[in-house]
């Protein structure tokens, strides 16, 4: 066994190399990006389930430089929690999306890494991007996800508790996805449960997955807990989560995030600032 281990040192060092190598020129870039605040915003549209109006858009953070292209956040938000970047991230994001749904009455719903969830600046943050932008509290929804409960579940209520007591909304993301258990969610002060796409995905063609988002959305119900399905791509799907008790619908069926002129321009002249 020790003999192996050599062997794959030696045959795996080189790529980790360049994988270390990748990430470390990534981080770097990164931290120019933000510098230069050249990290920017699409929306993308949720709806009410039961009128087809826009109510809410969710805020995700974009980057493309010239080396680089495209570098979804799927890459670039994991290197930012690990290197202390994701903070900075977080604030921009936050301020550029209360600065351009402002004058909308849309809410407004914004991702929450753990790190910046654990992070003792949040509150003031938030309370800052509040303040400087005029960005009604009642209208921001800061998605968190199941790993938070995990580690220090009496801890985080108090996190959840100060962010409710601001005024804004709590929302957790890709329900289904993680390990917490049901019993955390009794713990929790929550608004809302994004039901993830895995679950939708499947939903018309398999009738398990259709049982269990009957079982999801009423254990939402049971704890007061309003509903989002996510990944909605088809007509179909956006059916069975209607009818399954999802109050808000969310994908690429209603739009792909955009940008925030892009939305605006989608909503009804009622909507319209
Ligand atoms: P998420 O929070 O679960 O966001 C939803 C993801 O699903 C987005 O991917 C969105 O573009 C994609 N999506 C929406 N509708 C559909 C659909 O109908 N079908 C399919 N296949 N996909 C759909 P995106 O923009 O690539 O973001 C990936 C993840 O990166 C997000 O997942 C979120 O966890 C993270 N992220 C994005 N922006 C931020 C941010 O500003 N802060 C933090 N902390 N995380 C972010
Ligand atoms: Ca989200
Ligand atoms: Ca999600
Ligand atoms: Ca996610």
């Amino acid at each position: 066994a020790k003999a192996d281990g050599k062997n794959c040192a030696r045959v795996y060092a080189p790529a980790l190399d360049e994988n270390l190598h990748l990430r470390l020129r990534l981080e770097s870039d990164l931290r120019q990006a933000i510098e230069k605040e050249e990290i920017f915003v699409h929306y993308q549209p949720i709806i009410d389930a039961g009128t087809g109006v826009t109510v809410a858009v969710e805020a995700l953070a974009r980057w493309s430089d010239p080396l680089h292209g495209h570098v979804p956040p799927d890459v670039f938000i994991p290197i930012a929690e690990m290197s202390g970047l994701i903070n900075a991230i977080g604030r921009q994001v936050l301020m550029a999306a209360c600065q351009a749904m402002r004058h909308t009455n849309l809410d407004l719903a914004i991702n929450l890494s753990p790190a910046q969830f654990w992070d003792g600046g949040l509150l003031d943050d938030v309370r800052t991007a509040l303040e400087e932008t005029g960005f009604p509290p009642e209208r921001l929804e800061l998605e968190i996800t199941e790993s938070l409960m995990l580690r220090h579940p009496q801890r985080a209520v108090e996190v959840v508790n100060s962010l409710r007591a601001l005024g804004i909304r709590i929302a957790l993301d890709d329900f289904g996805t993680g390990i917490a258990s049901i019993g955390y969610l009794q713990q929790f002060q929550l608004d809302r449960l994004k039901i993830d796409k895995t679950f939708i995905a499947p939903i018309e063609h398999d009738a398990k997955a259709r049982e269990m988002l009957v079982s999801i959305t009423g254990l939402a119900r049971a704890c007061n807990l309003e509903i989002c399905a996510e990944g909605i791509e088809t007509d179909g799907q956006a059916r069975l989560a209607r009818m399954a008790g999802c109050g808000r619908l969310q994908g690429w069926l209603f739009g792909k995030p955009q940008a925030a002129a892009a939305v605006v321009n989608m909503l009804d002249d009622a909507e319209r600032p």
